[in-house]
């Protein structure tokens, strides 16, 4: 039986867990969970799975949680401190790292420092700690394993414990890239698009913000970093391509001309029951691959005209040091900008250069410098879209 630590158990990726854990209730159980504010969806999730320990973002959505979960034997927490503490919890074996955006880097690393095995679905806080988190990773000998479903399907095509060793064999990574919704629009049609028009992605049902970014290929551009930490190249081993019908989830390419890919339906199910059974499977519910429906697999090359943010992250990738949490930071004050109707669709990428180019690289010698970092490419963000009249 394996403790499972939710962190962001209210989001997508938590609710697709939630729903291996109802399947396999002889394999996995809830110990703990968090969410920052849904408390109506957080006290459903307490009376079906009854978990020890329950963290919210404040003290005003744990208590009202607390009201309405009242005679359930539960620990009702709330804050930063609380988030770290229930990664490091004695019962959990398993923490899975869900939370969106940058608030995910604390307890994230707090559950690799008490040695949990790490899935790691929250690609922001691999992106923004980079080095750091994967010398965490090694100095505490913890089994991270990637969730992202083109990560997940790299680790899938690899040779088994190659992290490193791989590189021997493997001349790219292919990682594949849906396109997103406005995939075929031009410059001029995307100015115009809205946050609904922007959630809306054609195969994967996803939260707002990394909704956002498949639609301007900052998810891509966050990937290709987050393959670099994972796996050990640079953005010059690792290919994108464009795959519309999101079915090859990645590929591996070796030396003697062989291509591993692993496919499936567009279901984050599959690698989430493989983070949480790896080296063994477990059945999903989701509905076996139906080639002959799919009929087609197409491919095509990204076109970094119209979809810039995806050139920025190799750039940031190379600057090295912070630049990839001021990227991040940046990315994640702009998408919420674009949400709240502040600036255009474009803009969000405009933006982002400009904060890159703006802000200057330090190496990454400590968490603190992160933070920094993560903190002044917010202020800078911020200003930027206050100055100007966007829309
Ligand atoms: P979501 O918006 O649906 O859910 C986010 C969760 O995090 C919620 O439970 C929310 O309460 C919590 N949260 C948000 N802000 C928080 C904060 N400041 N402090 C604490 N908790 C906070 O997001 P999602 O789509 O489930 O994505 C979660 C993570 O997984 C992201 O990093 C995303 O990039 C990654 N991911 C998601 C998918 C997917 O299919 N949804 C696929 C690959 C990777
Ligand atoms: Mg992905």
């Amino acid at each position: 039986m394996q403790g499972i630590c939710l962190l962001g158990a209210t989001g997508s990726i938590g609710q697709s867990t939630l729903e291996i854990i109802a399947q396999h209730p002889d394999k996995f159980n809830l110990v703990c969970a968090s969410a920052h504010s849904s408390v109506d969806k957080m006290a459903d999730i307490c009376q079906r799975f009854k978990p020890n320990r329950v963290v919210m973002g404040t003290l005003e959505a744990r208590d009202e949680l607390a009201r309405k979960c009242q005679g359930l034997d539960i620990s009702f927490e709330w804050g930063e401190d609380a988030l770290a503490d229930i990664a490091a919890d004695d019962d959990v074996d398993q923490v899975m790292a869900a939370i969106m955006g940058f608030a995910g880097l604390k307890p994230t690393l707090s559950g690799i420092r008490a040695k949990k095995r790490i899935l790691l679905a929250n690609k922001e806080s691999l992106v923004t700690a980079g080095q750091l988190f994967m010398d965490e990773v090694a100095h505490h000998d913890v089994l991270l394993l990637p969730i992202d479903s083109e990560h997940n399907a790299i680790f899938q095509s690899l040779p088994q414990h190659a992290q490193g060793a791989h590189k021997k064999h493997v001349e790219k990574l292919l990682l594949t890239a849906s396109g997103g919704p406005f995939r075929s629009w031009s410059l001029e049609e995307m100015r115009h698009v809205t946050p609904e028009q922007a959630c809306k992605h054609p195969n994967w049902s996803m939260g707002q913000k990394i909704s956002i970014d498949s639609a301007s290929l900052m998810n891509k551009g966050l990937e290709l970093i987050e393959a670099c930490w994972l796996f050990g190249v640079t953005p010059a081993e690792v290919d994108v391509v464009v795959h519309p019908e999101s079915i090859v989830h990645s590929m591996a390419s070796y030396v003697d001309g062989t291509v591993i890919a692993q496919m499936g339906n567009p279901d984050m199910k599959i690698p989430i029951a493989y983070g949480m059974t790896w080296p063994e499977r477990i059945t999903t519910a989701v509905p076996a691959l139906d080639l002959v429906s799919v009929a087609q697999l197409n491919f095509e090359a990204p076109d970094l005209e119209r979809f810039p943010n995806l050139q920025l992250a190799s750039d940031a990738w190379y600057a090295g040091g912070t630049a990839m949490a001021t990227l991040n930071a940046a990315n994640e004050v702009s998408v919420a900008a674009f949400l709240e109707k502040k600036i255009g669709f474009l803009d969000i990428a405009t933006i982002n250069r400009a904060v890159l180019n703006q802000l200057d690289r330090h190496a990454v010698t400590s968490l603190e410098v992160v933070f920094e970092a993560d903190h002044l490419a917010r202020q800078a963000t911020a200003n930027i879209i206050n100055k100007k009249g966007w829309l």
